[in-house]
């Protein structure tokens, strides 16, 4: 096991600068999740991290040591990727093995690492068969299998269940978090998908434009969002982003609504202010922010409502059945945070 530690750390593409000086912590044992819309650059500073791209300026450490010139097989990494990277014309167990077999380990230590990790990813019954005689879910658990065979100190995964379908996807994230969780190693995740970073991730690096626009628990990004671009980008449906000014013991929006708000006191009366609301903490008022309906879509457990407030395209996440149709007006209140940000700074208040 170890940690790693980016500091600084740029990377050009010719005149490209696709990193600005990223700095991150992970943890030894930490599950990391690098999130962000694509072009980010994740994938790129996963990518130093293994050694498959060069560092243009700042330093990688993999368990205290810098790492930067290290050719990939020297750095103690094991990468899974989306496309799962499996030999063809291989079975099972000699994908699996394939880097002890150059290594020249021992046919008895090969065949208790393969039997141990078919065991742990349930591939025991595959492990003489092709890679094409398997489903996609089993091939990215022979991915797996390859990784976890080269006990590695540290696990690096790209993107590595964007290839599976919706429900596969689901059960998957619960494998690796739990896979993770038995072995403890290190890991590095890439995903574009906040709600895979959220549901398996020990901590998330939120990027954007080649930065880190917010490191934190998936928790602490989801509860305090930094900015915008995080209070956006975290969350299903998105955070609600409402403009509104400050006014005498709350926020007032364009349609004279007001809404109590404590810690508003600070600030000057009449200032501008977005008002994030998750969609989930609207309820029903008598009185209280217009919404006009486009269309509601019940799910059973809830409802969802997609409509405006105003021009500002809404989501609200109903616990009641609500049958509204186009162009009717429904009225909401939030019951649980608002969370307030500059909209020039872009930034979180208070
Ligand atoms: P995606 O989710 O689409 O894979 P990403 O966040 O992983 O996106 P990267 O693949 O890391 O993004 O790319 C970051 C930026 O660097 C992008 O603007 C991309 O166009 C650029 N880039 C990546 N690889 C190269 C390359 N080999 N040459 C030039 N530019 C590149």
């Amino acid at each position: 096991m170890a940690h790693v530690t980016i500091s600084q750390v740029i990377k050009n593409y010719g005149a490209v600068r696709a990193i600005k000086g990223i700095d991150v912590d992970i943890e030894d044992g930490e599950f990391v999740a690098l999130v962000g819309p694509s072009g980010c650059g994740k994938t790129t500073l996963l990518r130093m991290i293994a050694g498959l791209e060069d560092i243009s300026g700042g330093t990688i450490e993999i368990g205290g040591k810098v790492v930067n010139g290290l050719q990939p097989k020297a750095r103690d990494i094991a990468m899974v990727f989306q496309n799962y990277a499996l030999y063809p014309h291989m079975k099972v167990a000699d994908n699996m093995s394939f880097s002890m077999q150059l290594a020249g380990a021992s046919k008895g230590e090969i065949k208790a690492k393969v039997e141990d990790a078919a065991r742990i990813l349930n591939l025991e019954p595959y492990l003489d068969r092709y890679p094409r005689e398997l489903s996609g879910g089993q091939r990215q658990r022979v991915a797996m299998g390859r990784a976890i065979v080269r006990n590695p100190k540290v696990f690096l995964f790209d993107e590595p269940l964007s290839n599976l379908d919706a429900k596969l996807r689901v059960s998957m994230r619960a494998e690796i978090k739990s896979l993770h969780q038995r072995l403890g190693t290190t890991a590095v995740y890439v995903t574009h998908d906040q709600i895979e970073a959220m549901t398996m991730a020990d901590k998330i690096v939120v990027m954007s434009e080649g930065r880190i626009e917010q490191v934190g628990t998936p928790l602490d990004l989801y509860d305090e969002p930094a900015n915008l671009f995080v209070a956006a980008f975290i969350g299903s449906p998105s955070m609600n982003l409402l403009e509104g000014q400050v006014c005498d013991g709350g926020v007032r929006f364009a349609d004279g609504t007001v809404l109590a708000l404590s810690g508003t006191e600070g600030f000057e009366t009449g200032r501008p202010v977005i008002a994030g609301i998750r969609p989930d903490t609207f309820e029903l008022a008598e009185r209280g922010l217009a919404v006009q309906v486009n269309v509601t879509e019940p799910t059973g457990a809830e409802t969802q409502v997609v409509g405006q407030i105003g021009n500002t395209p809404v989501t609200c996440l109903m616990r009641e059945r609500i049958s509204g149709r186009y162009g009717d007006v429904l009225h909401v209140l939030p019951q649980g945070p608002v969370h307030l940000f500059d909209p020039e700074t872009r930034l979180r208040l208070g």
